[in-house]
């Protein structure tokens, strides 16, 4: 049995839903073949107070979306220049060094960006000679730091992200383009939506809209489902409120004037995609791959500036949803569709066509060729 192990961290719900589908896709695909282990390398391998990022992420984009967004864009260019690239990774490389030495693995599969060149510049020091793949778990235009020509396989997810990895000079038979990784429970649904509402206990004929924060509840979820609320609609709206618990219970307290149903994190996300008629949210990718799966249209109601931002432009040039940023656009725009059909139509035939149903499939395949 050959030993996976993932390099991510839980910076939001991505990296980890990501790892989980590429898991289960492999048991799936070759039962009792590999064997799986997730090591998160902000927590365990970067000195304080880096170490602190799975918590404080989310309260840094929420609190100063601004600073963040600035670094993420100064980093886009600033690791595009080689001798900040190889000082970076020389930094890293005691931390590397240990990280393998304490994880034994036959195969590292790095679902995360910031640690895509200092790992497998150690691993090619260190001469450990373990295959290593890169799956890019951002979306439409992936930041250059994921991109590097050591790595034995790049997985890419979008035709764009492909057309930034021959801009870096990535040699074209390292690259697949998969798509985005999608756990395969998404791709099992065979419920209908009737049946899916009957399982939740939801309202079997009204209009149903899903307004999520990614993993960590992130945003303004509190003002958008007040607005929303406020416009005249007969439709019925749930929130979920993910592993922020001050947001679950802030969304509880609330006096709703529509029903509202309020829900913490939830693990049967494909239930309540199916169930939902639009999903409301961030232009987080494994939130926006998991809707094209179950054909969701999308109300995307911000994005992080540079990371997100460019996932919303495509949403919104496939005719796959609309761009609200603000509770106030959220709540005219969800009015706007679900006061015409025609429009509804349109956009869930548009999000359809961003589905890659053999995605995972595709990224399992590419992991077990090295097995
Ligand atoms: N998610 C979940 N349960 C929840 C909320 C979110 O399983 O209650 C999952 C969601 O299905 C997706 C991930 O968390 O797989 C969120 O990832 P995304 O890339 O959209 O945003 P992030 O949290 O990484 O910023």
């Amino acid at each position: 049995m050959k030993h996976i192990l993932f390099l991510m961290s839980d910076t939001g719900g991505g990296h980890r839903a990501a790892c989980r589908a590429m898991e289960e896709a492999l048991e799936i695909r070759y039962p009792g073949r590999f064997s799986f282990e997730m090591v998160d390398l902000w927590k365990d391998y970067t000195p304080f107070p880096f170490s602190t990022a799975p918590y404080t992420y989310t309260h840094w984009i929420n609190t100063s979306p601004a600073t963040y967004a600035a670094q993420f864009w100064i980093n886009d260019r600033l690791f595009r220049l080689p001798f900040v690239s190889e000082l970076y990774c020389r930094s890293m490389f005691t931390r590397m060094e240990r990280m393998y030495r304490e994880h034994p693995a036959d195969i590292i599969v790095c679902a995360h960006s910031v640690f895509a060149r200092p790992a497998v510049a150690a691993l090619r020091r260190l001469r450990l000679g373990m295959p290593y793949i890169t799956v890019i778990t951002d979306w439409a235009l992936p930041t250059v730091l994921w991109y590097d020509p050591r790595v034995d396989r790049l997985c890419v997810p979008t035709e764009l992200a492909r057309w930034r990895g021959r801009e870096l000079r990535i040699p074209s038979h390292i690259m697949r383009l998969t798509g985005a990784p999608v756990h395969p429970k998404f791709m099992n649904v065979t419920l209908s939506k009737a049946e899916a509402r009957a399982q939740l206990g939801w309202t079997q004929d009204a209009q149903v809209a899903l307004l999520v924060g990614g993993g960590e509840g992130m945003g303004p979820l509190v003002a958008t489902a007040e607005a929303i609320d406020d416009q005249d609609l007969t439709s019925e709206l749930v929130v979920i409120a993910g592993r922020n618990e001050a947001m679950k219970a802030a969304l509880e307290k609330h006096v709703w004037k529509r029903p509202t149903r309020v829900y913490g994190f939830v693990d049967n996300m494909q239930i309540l995609l199916r169930a939902a008629d639009v999903l409301i949210t961030k232009a987080g990718p494994a939130t926006i791959t998991e809707a094209a799966t179950l054909g969701t249209p999308l109300i995307l109601s911000g994005a992080i500036a540079f990371q997100e931002t460019p996932n919303a432009e495509y949403v919104v040039r496939k005719r796959a949803g609309l761009w609200a940023p603000g509770p106030a656009q959220v709540a005219e725009a969800l009015a706007r569709v679900f006061r015409n059909p025609a429009k509804l139509a349109v956009l869930v035939e548009g999000v359809k066509k961003l589905a890659q149903p053999d995605a995972i499939w595709n990224i399992a395949d590419e992991i077990a060729s090295f097995g």
